[in-house]
């Protein structure tokens, strides 16, 4: 099995998921006693926050590429970023190591793609649904048509995720909210959501929802385990 490397605490509280996740399915592929091998790079998402909120990208960048640098030295065969928005930061990462970087919005869209649907919701940071790297990969590399909540839609679910969920607090009012806002974006045509934000399946599942959900969170530890393994992707 080979070591999965984690840069993560981008919150913690969606690490912490994806921690319980690959553990759960190293056990379901493998059995017995088995469990993920993971090396986690945590960081202090407060010292992040700050510099997405400030624009300070290529400070963010370097951060991410030392995360990258010391998860190969501590003997991490891939890397997994255990967040959407980070994302914006992949190439940091890319050039830091020669380490395969499994990229989340990929992996999201094999996953929609396998399943035969084309006209996506996405909820998610602002930064995730209003900048092009993430948006332009799923159009431009995937073919997808992504669907966005309105501006003031985007507002909300992007206060929920910062003020709320990263912060472990879950809301009965805000998963309503959300629910309100996919429902909206289903009537127009969406026939999948993908929960673009490692924390938005604390919020919403699949049972609260009226089309399929892709939650990118469970989605990318699947193919994190699946790489470690040396399996095909599993679709
Ligand atoms: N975990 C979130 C995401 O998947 C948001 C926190 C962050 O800005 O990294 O985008």
């Amino acid at each position: 099995m080979k070591t999965i490397g984690l840069i993560g605490g981008m919150s913690w509280e969606s690490s912490l998921v994806y921690y319980r996740l690959l553990n759960e399915e190293v056990r379901e592929q493998l059995g017995g006693l088995h469990s993920a091998k993971c090396v986690l790079y945590s960081v202090d998402f407060a010292e992040i926050e700050k510099m997405q909120r400030e624009a300070r990208w290529d400070e963010a960048g370097e951060a991410m590429a030392e995360a990258a640098r010391s998860l190969e030295a501590a003997g991490a065969d891939l890397i997994v970023l255990c967040t959407n928005t980070m994302h914006k930061l992949a190439y940091a990462i890319e050039e830091a190591t020669n380490l395969p970087f499994l990229h989340i919005a990929d992996a999201t869209a094999t996953a929609i793609l396998a399943n035969g649907h084309k006209r996506v919701a996405l909820l998610a940071t602002r930064f995730t649904m209003e900048q092009d790297f993430y948006t332009g990969r799923l159009r431009d590399i995937h073919g997808l048509e992504v669907l966005l909540p309105e501006e003031e839609e985007r507002e909300i679910v992007h206060e929920i995720i910062y003020n709320e969920l990263c912060v472990g607090v879950i809301r009965e009012e805000s998963k309503q909210q959300y629910i309100a806002i996919i429902d909206r974006l289903v009537k127009q045509g969406a026939e999948a959501v993908i929960l673009g934000c490692t924390e938005i399946g604390l919020l919403i599942s699949a049972e609260d929802c009226p089309v399929p959900v892709f939650d990118t969170t469970a989605i990318h530890a699947r193919i994190a385990v699946d790489a470690a393994l040396e399996k095909e992707v599993q679709k």
